[in-house]
């Protein structure tokens, strides 16, 4: 593979011809690459595998995970079994946990190598019944809980089961375990965790042992252990500091205008009637909306201090008005160059942070990119495997 330029419009008609003024979220593969890479640095010893459930936070399974595997991603975790089969035919050979457990019938993923993340006693005692009635070893992982509460295998059944496990076929691939408080360096509940991961592994010696996801990666060797389970830092702007991890931004999401509007003073823009213009405005309507995920209450915000921006040719225009379904509109008066129909307007990019984005939208990024929707242009920008540059 030597370069991966692909322009898909929607999936609704692959073969409508028409060159229509829609949004592009452009997804810059060299950029991941290159993040890969530099997290794999940060990580130090620990391998670096990566979480691409939710179709690799909603930017496209069939376009990341190559990048990932020529950057040297051997290991892969999915959230189902059925984005785990997904994955195992772009993936045949590398490693695919299942991080939401046992879920379907265990037969299945052994056929297909898949590997669940044994989350309680009775999914433990089914692999192992799985392993017996085979004679023979399948891979899985146990999931331990660390104090979490939402998967995972509880304190109280550790012994039991470790014993049960040391009777059986079945040798566990891995040890997991997740933090509930990474992207918070100070928080003592990261310190807790690792105490009770390490008493967890006194009873899998031997097993491979992984915490960390992407927070963990920036809160010391102590929490990388052998194997990091990196998602969301693979896309550059995230919610926590990277600072010296030298990350590069992964997405951008231009928008096209397709109308322009003088509203006079007074006038209202948009449902509810919101907002209401304080002076003579030039008003800019872009092709995007909630149905696209952009957040509605990005357009609440208006006259608050974290009043939602964009940027146009570099210049800093403010969102007005409610977002509706299908259209947005910003306030371009102050802007100071000749203003017309198609011009792209940057929503998420190298100027409008997605991290920044989230924060006004009172989330995280990860809901940001996860709800982008299936409307946009998708541009998977040049990729270069690094051997084969021209
Ligand atoms: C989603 C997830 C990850 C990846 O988290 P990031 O913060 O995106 O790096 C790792 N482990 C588990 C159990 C997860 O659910």
């Amino acid at each position: 593979m030597v370069i991966r330029t692909v322009i898909l419009t929607n999936n609704l008609s692959p073969s409508f011809p028409v060159d229509e003024l829609s949004p592009i979220l452009t997804i810059d593969l060299m950029a991941l690459s290159h993040n890969y890479s530099a997290l794999q640095n940060k990580s130090g010893k620990a391998k670096l595998a990566t979480v691409v459930k939710a179709d690799a936070y909603g930017l496209g399974i069939e376009n990341i995970v190559p990048v990932l595997m020529d950057a040297g991603c051997e290991s892969f975790f999915v959230a189902t079994a059925c984005e785990a089969d997904a994955l195992r035919n772009l993936s045949p050979d590398n490693d695919i946990y299942i991080m939401n457990g046992l879920t379907c019938d265990g037969t299945f993923l052994a056929d297909k190598n898949l590997a669940p993340c044994l989350a309680s006693g009775e999914e433990v005692a089914q692999w192992i019944t799985l392993c017996n009635a085979r004679n023979t070893n399948l891979p899985a992982a146990i999931h331990i809980d660390t104090g979490f509460n939402r998967l995972g295998i509880c304190p109280d059944d550790w012994s039991f089961i470790a014993d049960q496990i040391k009777a059986s076929n079945f040798i566990p691939k891995l040890i997991m375990s997740h933090l509930a408080c990474s992207e918070h360096k100070e928080h003592p509940k990261n310190r807790a965790q690792v105490e009770t991961f390490e008493a967890a592994r006194q009873l899998f010696p031997d097993v491979t042992a992984s915490l960390a996801n992407s927070g963990g990666i920036f809160l010391g060797t102590d929490f990388h252990y052998d194997l990091i389970r990196a998602g969301i830092a693979l896309y550059g702007s995230v919610d926590f500091d990277t600072a010296d991890a030298g990350l590069k931004n992964v997405i951008s999401l231009h928008v096209p205008i397709l109308q322009l509007r003088d509203v006079k003073q007074g006038e209202t823009v948009g449902y509810g009637c919101d907002f209401i213009a304080q002076r003579d405005s030039k008003i800019a309507v872009l092709g995007i909306g909630y149905a696209d995920g952009i957040f509605r209450h990005l357009g609440d915000l208006n006259d608050k201090p974290a009043t939602a921006t964009v940027a146009l040719e570099g210049q800093i225009m403010p969102l007005i008005g409610r977002v509706s379904m299908d259209l947005t509109t910003i306030d371009v008066t102050d802007f100071t160059g000749s203003l017309e129909k198609g011009m792209m307007v940057e929503l998420i990019g190298e100027t409008i942070k997605l991290a920044d984005v989230a924060q006004r939208a009172n989330s995280i990024s990860y809901e940001i990119l996860t709800r982008l929707g299936t409307r946009y242009k998708r541009y998977y920008k040049q990729y270069h495997k690094t051997s084969e540059r021209p």
